[in-house]
């Protein structure tokens, strides 16, 4: 289990001119919906408040690079599909999601996609895991808020969960708590794995 030591915003990126910081050994990137948990997940991975509960859902449009250890990242992708966004932040989204596959999926040693293990799977989540079936990014899935279920709720959300995402690659479905810290320790495994490949 790695121990986080130190972490420090090392980069925003928004505009086209921003810089991508070095690779150092390697990025874990964070993805989905706005307000599905992201930032408390972050938050819950890190031990640490270092990413912005719910301010403005679906306004931020930057990409957080989260330096760990000196070591590696943990990357805060921008949320999507915000009920009141207009199409223009959609495209937004799009080209700023796009320049990260683009520019950085070579130093990306896993992305978490995250869904609302409560709801169903929404067009936008699909979209995405198409889009990234296209790229050929094998996501790990996050299911978020899982103390907002009973066991049987819970029970039946990993059913339908496992059968809808079987028709895409998916590396493994993680349930997850920020909230009750439950999960969080699968995400840890999934990162120190990838790191030890590495050494
Ligand atoms: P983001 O927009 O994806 O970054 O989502 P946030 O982390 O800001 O969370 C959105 C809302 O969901 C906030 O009100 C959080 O307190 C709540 N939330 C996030 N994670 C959990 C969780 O694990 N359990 C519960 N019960 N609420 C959560």
């Amino acid at each position: 289990m790695i121990k986080v030591e130190n972490v420090e915003l090392a980069a925003t990126i928004a505009k086209p001119k921003d810089k991508f910081p070095e690779p150092l050994r390697g990025e874990f990137a964070f993805v989905g919906r706005s307000n599905v948990g992201k930032s408390s997940l972050l938050n819950a991975v890190l031990g640490k408040r270092v990413a912005f509960v719910s301010k403005n859902p679906g306004k931020t449009r930057t990409i957080n690079y989260f330096l760990v250890n000196n070591k590696f990242y943990l990357v805060d992708l921008p949320g999507y599909g915000y009920a009141r966004t207009s199409k223009k932040d959609t495209e937004e989204w799009r080209r700023v999601i796009e320049r990260y596959f683009r520019e950085r999926t070579w130093n990306m040693k896993t992305l978490f996609a995250l869904i609302d293990s409560r709801h169903e799977l929404m067009e936008s989540d699909t979209q995405l895991l198409e889009w990234l079936d296209i790229l050929g990014i094998e996501p790990v899935v996050v299911l978020t808020k899982i103390d907002k279920l009973s066991s049987s709720e819970l029970n039946k959300q990993l059913q339908y969960f496992e059968q809808i995402l079987s028709s895409y690659r998916i590396k493994e479905i993680i349930p997850c708590s920020s909230l009750k810290k439950e999960g969080i320790g699968r995400i840890w495994n999934v990162i120190s794995e990838e790191l030890l490949k590495n050494e």
